[in-house]
């Protein structure tokens, strides 16, 4: 959840493409900490991180991690506060 915070999502989103990511069924438990079934080492979730947030945070223009996602017209696009720059991205259940 303070990654969330951090990288201005919605908790539920980073789940989901979590989840979709690893292929796992998980849950977000009382602490507000993601379980996931079976194991995974700090790496692994490491690099599912970097990957989201290649995907969904980063700004392909100027690198800057200040962005937002709305939802418009049934899809997500990925705006930059910084240089204004806009990119559709991918839903993240469909990966
Ligand atoms: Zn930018």
């Amino acid at each position: 959840m303070d990654c969330c915070a951090r990288m201005h999502r919605e908790p539920d989103h980073v789940k989901n493409f979590i989840l979709g990511f690893v292929k796992r069924v998980g849950f977000v438990n009382d602490q507000n900490m993601l379980s996931i079934e079976g194991r995974f080492g700090p790496q692994n979730f490491e690099l599912i991180l970097r990957t989201y947030i290649n995907e969904y945070v980063r700004c392909n223009e100027c690198d800057g991690f200040d962005t937002i996602l709305p939802m418009e017209n049934g899809s997500f696009t990925l705006r930059c506060q910084q240089c204004g720059s806009e990119r559709s991205v991918a839903d993240c259940c469909n990966i």
